[in-house]
């Protein structure tokens, strides 16, 4: 048996297929692992002599075997014949209590001992080595601090905006918010107030977005909100809203707060380094003119 420290990161299970005799050739399955009742289901005895599983989705496992077949009616199966996929259809369904991604390979070859060329099984089970991959990909793309998305994340979205910008022609703004004389709110009352201030603000603006708006930290004391689907018009009024709901809130510790943002409709197959070129210069404006305002 295999070490449980290895079972646990790439349960694996093994099933040898046999071509059956030359009248009635089929594909069946002369014996599987422990695993693979366990992918499963079943005993042992009942898969022995049966139609292999490779994927849970029956149409794609019925499809799989017609190519199978074909190949071995075709005398494709020769050593090294072989055929891989990704098996999604058990994720994210629970398996008993455990989700399924199976990575599976079938290979030809022939076995001694077995009087006939076989077809071996191998399925991985890679949802744990998958679900890692997601966290640690959220991890490098949240912001700690704020829970909200980071500057690499916003940068990968507003590209994609930016795409579906010029391909079909469908409108998206954005605004960047700068936190007025935060430098003081640190300096009067510390840094862990004002840490405080930019979590509470992550938190006003996560509330007076829609689902489809992207809201990112992009540094410092700098946000970024892409509103997909949105014109100037009603990005302005999405701004003084914001603008609005910070003026009004309390910041405990440090009292008031404000916010100037700059915003801009995106044009027609502009780049993005043009386009956060604009809105800085927008929030740049809002600045001189004074702060706690909205400039576009
Ligand atoms: P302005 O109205 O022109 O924007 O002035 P400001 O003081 O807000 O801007 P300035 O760029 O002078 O200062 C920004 C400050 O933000 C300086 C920096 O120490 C502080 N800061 C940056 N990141 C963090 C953070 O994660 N936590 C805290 N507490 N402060 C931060
Ligand atoms: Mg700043
Ligand atoms: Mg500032």
């Amino acid at each position: 048996m295999s070490p449980p420290s290895l079972k646990e990161s790439h349960p694996q299970a093994i099933a040898v297929l046999g071509v059956g005799q030359a009248a009635s050739r089929h594909l069946r399955l002369l014996d599987v692992s422990e695993e693979y009742t366990r992918f499963w289901g079943g005993g042992r005895e009942q898969w022995l002599g049966a139609s292999p599983t490779i994927v849970g989705c029956e149409n794609e496992n019925r499809k799989l075997l017609r190519t199978l077949n074909q190949a071995l009616a075709n005398g494709e199966l020769e050593e090294g014949y072989s055929l891989s996929g990704l098996d999604k259809s058990s994720w994210p369904l629970a398996v008993g209590k455990r989700a399924l991604l199976i990575e599976w390979r079938i290979t030809a070859m022939t076995m001694p001992g077995l009087g006939e060329r076989v077809l071996v099984l191998v399925q991985r089970d890679i949802s744990k080595r998958v679900e890692r991959e997601a966290e640690l990909e959220r991890l490098a793309t949240t912001d700690m601090l704020t829970g909200l998305y980071n500057r690499v994340r916003f940068d990968r979205l507003l590209k994609t905006e930016i795409g579906r910008r010029s391909r079909y022609v469908r409108p998206f703004s954005l605004i960047m918010l700068d936190i007025d004389f935060f430098k003081a709110i640190n300096d009067s009352h510390g840094h862990d107030v004002g840490d405080q201030v930019l979590a509470q603000l992550g938190k006003i603006l996560c509330d007076n977005l829609r689902q489809v708006d992207v809201c990112a930290r992009w540094g410092g004391e700098e946000f970024m909100i892409l509103a997909p689907e949105t014109c100037l018009e009603q990005a302005v009024q999405l701004a003084e809203k914001i603008r609005r709901c910070v003026g009004e809130a309390d910041f405990g510790t440090a009292g008031q707060v404000t916010v100037s943002l700059g915003v801009i409709e995106a044009r027609l197959n502009e780049s993005q380094k043009s386009v956060m070129k604009r809105v800085d210069d927008a929030l740049y404006t809002a600045k001189e003119q004074g702060r706690n305002r909205v400039s576009y």
